[in-house]
């Protein structure tokens, strides 16, 4: 299997958080979380980030708004972290 990066995970996060991802990339993200904890963490924030912005917010989160978004959401994120 093709090893990716933690800039690659990073990239295509997104992606593989939508219900559309490739099988082919989830197993290569999968199998770099396995391996790498750093990216695991991310991961798994930003699923909850996710879950939360969808569970307010009917629109489904395009892809190509990503980095806009990511920050948006990492805010979010941090603050709804700080009051729980
Ligand atoms: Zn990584």
């Amino acid at each position: 299997m093709r090893k990716i990066t933690c800039q690659e995970v990073l990239d295509q996060l997104w992606e593989y958080l939508d219900d559309e991802a490739r099988a082919e990339l989830c197993s290569e993200i999968e199998g770099h979380l396995t391996a790498c904890s750093h990216c695991r963490v991310e991961v798994d924030s930003l699923r909850k980030t996710v879950l939360l912005y969808r569970s307010g917010d009917e629109a489904k989160t395009p892809i190509q708004l990503s980095d806009r978004l990511r920050a948006a959401l990492e805010t979010a994120y941090r603050e709804h972290g700080s009051d729980d």
